[in-house]
């Protein structure tokens, strides 16, 4: 599950467990972006992203944070994320199958025709599209079956809605793990101060 996870809330959770269950996923693994090129605001520090990622996802059996993305130089592409993942996962399970799933927002993968080597990031997964209630799925003009796009009613939550609450003041109580909340309190993230 990729994302720039700034900061990661309640909504990528449900998202991860609702497709988990959908497809019958053994492992959602977490992928925070390193640096996300397409963006017009920097992002947070990328070892704060990876810490509140792990701290949310610390409870569920089903999920795992990797640092691919956060350690590899250069823009993140989601073709590189697929391939470290996959030859991390040869290594560990030599011989054994697995089938592959690249899931994220839909607003994000609505663009994939633009990004890097998509014919590489379709042959090595399926993808699946998570989005938020009353938003028009938009079909990414990919070849039928590739990709799967599912609506998430707890994706009303939005990570720049929160940063905005954090900004003015506004709680962020039950948005985001509580975990979450502390660790945006303790490093003063999203303050006005901080942009
Ligand atoms: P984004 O533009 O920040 O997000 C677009 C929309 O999708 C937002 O509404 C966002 O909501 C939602 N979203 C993002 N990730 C999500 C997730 N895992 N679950 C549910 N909703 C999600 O997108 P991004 O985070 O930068 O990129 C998403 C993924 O696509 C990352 O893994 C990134 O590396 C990859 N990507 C790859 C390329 C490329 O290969 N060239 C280009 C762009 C993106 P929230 O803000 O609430 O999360």
């Amino acid at each position: 599950m990729g994302g720039t996870f700034d900061p990661i809330h309640h909504g990528h959770l449900v998202a991860a467990s609702e497709v988990a269950h959908r497809f019958g996923l053994q492992r959602v693994i977490f992928t925070p972006t390193g640096v996300p090129w397409h963006k017009d605001r920097p992002a947070t520090p990328g070892e704060d992203r990876y810490l509140m990622t792990v701290i949310a996802t610390a409870a569920d059996t089903r999920f795992e944070v990797s640092r691919v993305d956060i350690d590899r130089e250069g823009p993140t592409y989601t073709v590189d994320t697929l391939r470290d993942l996959q030859e991390q996962f040869a290594t560990h399970h030599p011989g054994q199958p697995a089938e592959w799933f690249f899931i994220t927002g839909a607003d994000a993968l609505a663009e994939i025709v633009g990004w890097h080597d998509p014919d590489g990031i379709i042959d090595r997964a399926h993808l699946v599209g998570v989005t938020r209630p009353g938003h028009q799925l938009t079909d990414p003009g990919l070849p039928g079956g590739v990709v799967t796009l599912i609506e998430i009613p707890a994706l009303a939550i939005s990570s720049s809605d929160i940063r905005a609450r954090v900004r003015e003041d506004t709680p962020i109580d039950y948005l985001v793990p509580e975990g979450v909340a502390r660790w945006i309190r303790k490093k003063r993230l999203y303050r006005k101060e901080a942009l």
